[in-house]
């Protein structure tokens, strides 16, 4: 049994640089679908060429409803839409073989493609002091349930960090980045192929027994920097969480499922902030 779990992004994916191709409603929006479709199609079909016996896709983006059901593999499980438990690897389970990252980006304040961590809201986010990614984040989630990362695509600056963060994994760079909204990209052809050999190679090497699960530290300090204080008002009500400055917040959190919950609270109570500033510009 080879179960083989996918988390496809959208910022990563090639052919893709600008926010009106990633945001619902832009014009580039619905071509950007079948792009991120394609390189999700084209993981799966590898999986199961190199024996997976089940594949779950998780649509990672957004809105979580970005892949085109119609359109993708139907040997294929989706898990989609959300508000969900554990974001953007939501249906990952203890017993996975590998989780493979597709179309992932670098994080707040770096020079990658579209980066940002979970929310636009925050300028940084930090894991025990350091600067973190989606990537990393959801890393440690699989990586607590056992389950190595096998995998992850996207442009240059996401996969350096990879190259520390996931020894073991086979980095796709589909793109250079040219700042955050402008990229040098292979085409989809030839992404979709090298996303193919890379996930064939780490199918293979999950079946093998070589991939090992990430570590998981002992404790995780989580910081966030958030782009106007009033986020912070509404964040900074989530119980535990303590007030570190003006735009700063920190909690200690006791595991990545923990972790992963209390970047979605921040998520969507800085939403609530972001809403009401977005009304007041409105009206001036
Ligand atoms: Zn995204």
């Amino acid at each position: 049994m080879t179960r083989v779990y996918l988390s496809v992004d959208m910022e990563g994916v090639a052919g893709i640089a600008t926010l009106d191709q990633i945001i619902r409603g832009g014009s580039g929006y619905p071509r950007a679908q079948e792009l991120m479709t394609g390189e999700a199609n084209a993981a799966i079909r590898a999986a199961f060429d190199a024996g997976a016996s089940e594949v779950r896709v998780s649509d990672s983006h957004g809105t979580m409803d970005n892949l085109l059901a119609e359109r993708l593999d139907p040997r294929a499980r989706l898990v989609s839409g959300g508000p969900r438990p554990s974001c953007m690897v939501a249906g990952l389970e203890r017993g996975d073989s590998v989780a493979l990252f597709i179309g992932y980006h670098a994080g707040a304040g770096t020079r990658g493609v579209l980066a940002h961590t979970f929310s636009s809201n925050f300028t940084e986010v930090r894991l025990n002091g350091e600067p973190v990614t989606e990537a990393e984040v959801n890393g440690l989630y699989a990586a607590a349930l056992g389950v190595p990362v096998g995998v992850i695509t996207g442009d240059d600056e996401i996969c350096d960090v990879a190259r520390k963060a996931f020894p073991d994994a086979t980095k796709v760079v589909v793109k250079v980045s040219h700042g955050f909204s402008s990229a040098d990209s292979v085409s989809p052809e030839a992404s979709a192929t090298a996303i193919g050999e890379a996930v064939a190679a780490a199918v293979a090497a999950a079946d093998r027994g070589d991939l090992r699960p990430g570590a998981v530290p002992e404790r995780f300090l989580l910081e966030a920097d958030f782009s106007v204080p009033l986020m912070a008002d509404y964040a900074e009500n989530v119980p535990g969480v303590r007030r570190v400055s003006g735009r700063t917040l920190s909690a200690e959190l006791d595991d990545p499922d923990g972790l992963v919950r209390m970047i979605m609270a921040w998520y969507y109570t800085a939403a609530v902030g972001a809403q009401q500033m977005a009304a007041i510009a409105h009206r001036r």
